[in-house]
C-alpha cells in the first residue's frame, strides 16, 4: 500500500493556479499541477498511490470554508459513496479564527469525517507553543488523533522560520507527551531537533515531503541519498511517512526515489504506506 501523507488540493484550477503562481512569484518555487482533486487522482494512479491525505489549511478568513470543502468531498453522501473516498481529510484551526473556537470547529468537522489536524505555523502566523492551542492538543490526545505541522524552512529561510522549528513543539509535548505529532519535511533542515524529539517522544512521526523529493533541490531543507538514509535510520523507518507536498511535487518521482534508496524492502514498505495505514487505520 502507498499513502501520500502530505497533499494540498484546491477546489478549482483557477484557485489552484492563483495559489501556485503567487508562491512561485514570491519564493521561486516550481509546481507540478494546479492541484485539483481530478489532477491528483490521475497522478495517484500513475504513482500507484492508494490514499492521499489532504493537509488543508488557510488564513483565518478562509479557514472554515476550506475545512468545509475538505470534508465535503471526502464524506459519504446520503445517496452513495463520497466523491473522493481515496482522500483522507485533515482540517486546520488557529487560535485567532473567527466564528467558532478551534475546539468547536474540530467537534463540528469530526462529525463530517475529519481524521486529523494540519497547521502551518508560518503561513498561519502562530507558534506551536502558543498556549491558546493547548485545548486543541488536549482534544486531539483525548481522541488519539494526529496533528501534522509544517516544520522548518518554508521554501526560503527567513525571520519567520523560527515559528516552525521542531523545538517550538517541546512545551506542548511536555504538557501533552502522547500528542500524535507529525513533523512535516522531516524537520525542514533542523534534522537534529527532529531526531531528538522522535527519540524522546516515540509516537512522533516525520513526513518526507520536500526533504526527500526526487527534484534535486540541493538546499538546506533537502537531503541527498546519503543524508536521507542517515536521517531515516536515525529515527527508524517506522517513524517516517512518505509525503509529496502535491501539487508542488509530482508524487511518482518521490515514490521512485524512496524505492531507489539503499534501504531494506521492509523499511521502504513502512515509509511508503504501512506506517500511515497503521496510524490512520486504513483498510488495505
Ligand atoms: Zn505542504
Amino acid at each position: 500500500m502507498i499513502v501520500d501523507m502530505h497533499v494540498h488540493l484546491f477546489p478549482t484550477q483557477e484557485v489552484g493556479k492563483q495559489i501556485v503562481t503567487e508562491i512561485q512569484e514570491t519564493y521561486g518555487a516550481g509546481y507540478h499541477s494546479y492541484g485539483t482533486p481530478d489532477e491528483y487522482l490521475a497522478d495517484m494512479a500513475r504513482a500507484g498511490i492508494d490514499y492521499g491525505v489532504m493537509v488543508s489549511f488557510a488564513p483565518d478568513h478562509q479557514l472554515k470554508n476550506t475545512n468545509f470543502w475538505t470534508t465535503a468531498i471526502t464524506r459519504p453522501k446520503k445517496s452513495g459513496p463520497a466523491a473522493y473516498p481515496m482522500l483522507i481529510p485533515f482540517v486546520s484551526v488557529s487560535p485567532t479564527m473567527k466564528g467558532r473556537t478551534p475546539v468547536e470547529e474540530l467537534e463540528f468537522r469530526l462529525k463530517w469525517g475529519m481524521r486529523g489536524v494540519k497547521i502551518h505555523p508560518i503561513a498561519q502566523g502562530f507558534a506551536p507553543d502558543d498556549e491558546r492551542m493547548w485545548p486543541v492538543y488536549q482534544w486531539l490526545v483525548a481522541r488519539n488523533l494526529p496533528i501534522l505541522t509544517h516544520s522548518g524552512i518554508n521554501v526560503v529561510e527567513n525571520e519567520q522560520t523560527d515559528l516552525a522549528r521542531p523545538r517550538r513543539w517541546l512545551p506542548a509535548l511536555k504538557d501533552f507527551p502522547s500528542l500524535r505529532l507529525i513533523l512535516a519535511h522531516m524537520g525542514g533542515g533542523f534534522w537534529d531537533e527532529a531526531i531528538d524529539i522522535v527519540r524522546t517522544y516515540p509516537q512522533v512521526m516525520l513526513d518526507t515531503a520536500i526533504a526527500l523529493t526526487a527534484v534535486e533541490l540541493r538546499n538546506k531543507n533537502w537531503l541527498d541519498d546519503t543524508g536521507a538514509v542517515e536521517m531515516i535510520r536515525a529515527v527508524g523507518a517506522d517513524h517516517v511517512l512518505f509525503g509529496s507536498d502535491y501539487p508542488w511535487i509530482d508524487p511518482a518521482g518521490d515514490v521512485a526515489r524512496i524505492r531507489s534508496l539503499p534501504l531494506t524492502d521492509g523499511e521502504i514498505r513502512l515509509i511508503l504506506g504501512e506506517n500511515a495505514a497503521r496510524i490512520l487505520r486504513l483498510a488495505g
